[in-house]
Order: C-alpha cells, then sequence, then structure tokens
C-alpha cells in the first residue's frame, strides 16, 4: 500500500449492462449521457428503453460536466465505513438537462446554496473504478 492511498477507499461501482458506458467515462474522467436516438430524449439512469417513446435505439455522449445544485443532504446515522464522514450528498440539475444523484465535495455547508454551479471531477475507487462528483464551479 502507497502512501497516497486513502485511508477510505469508497466502494467500486457494478453498473448494468446498460450503464457499463457511464463508468467506463468516469474511469477516463468523462461524464457520459445516454440519449435517444429517435427523439432524442435524455435518459437517466441509463436504460434500455426510452421512456417518451419507446426506442430502443440509444447514443452515448460526452456531457458538459456543469451543472447547478438542486439539492443536498449530510447523512448523519448510520455512519457508513466506506465513506469519509461529512459527506455530503447532491442531486444536481445536469447543463444538457438530466438530474443525477452525485456528492458534493469542497464546499462547507454554510457556504452552499440551491443553485450555485457546479463541475463534475471524479474520484478512484477500489478494483481501478472511478465515481463522478460534483464541487463548485470554478470562474473561468
Ligand atoms: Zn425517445
Amino acid at each position: 500500500m502507497s502512501d497516497a492511498t486513502p485511508a477510505v477507499q469508497r466502494p467500486a461501482p457494478h453498473g448494468s449492462r446498460d450503464s457499463a458506458f457511464f463508468w467506463e467515462g468516469c474511469r477516463r474522467g468523462v461524464l457520459m449521457g445516454q440519449r435517444c436516438a429517435d427523439c432524442g430524449a435524455w435518459r437517466h439512469p441509463p436504460r434500455p428503453m426510452c421512456p417518451h417513446c419507446q426506442s430502443v435505439e440509444r447514443e452515448e455522449v460526452e456531457l458538459s460536466g456543469r451543472a447547478t445544485l438542486y439539492s443536498w443532504a449530510k447523512p448523519v446515522h448510520p455512519p457508513l465505513p466506506m465513506f469519509e464522514p461529512g459527506y455530503l450528498i447532491a442531486l444536481v440539475d445536469l447543463e444538457e438537462g438530466q438530474r443525477m444523484l452525485s456528492n458534493l465535495c469542497d464546499v462547507s455547508p454554510e457556504a452552499i446554496e440551491i443553485g450555485m454551479p457546479l463541475e463534475v471531477f471524479f474520484v478512484e475507487t477500489a478494483e481501478g473504478g472511478a465515481v463522478h462528483q460534483f464541487r463548485p464551479r470554478q470562474a473561468s
């Protein structure tokens, strides 16, 4: 074990055949989305059939990684050994329109504002995986 290994390592995501592209994107540092190839509606979480037009045609698209905060929560109990205490759960609205569940990082609860601009980043997990996280967007 190297010094760079965190004391708590998150478990690897285990997705389905439909979401494999999403988790592979996380390992490459790219947020991916699934879109209906017939009507263009976004599907999140990824699934076999479009809920709008029932098409099974789909395309996998790179997303901007930009989002705004829709809601958040700070779990208190029970503590989970695979998460550092004090983590925040966030629901974010992606720039492309999907709402996504993730974690909110690099911000104290006192500084959080609903609607604040966020950006995605990725953290490694066990088994060589990666998961998406969000943090306040840096001014560019
Ligand atoms: Zn559709």
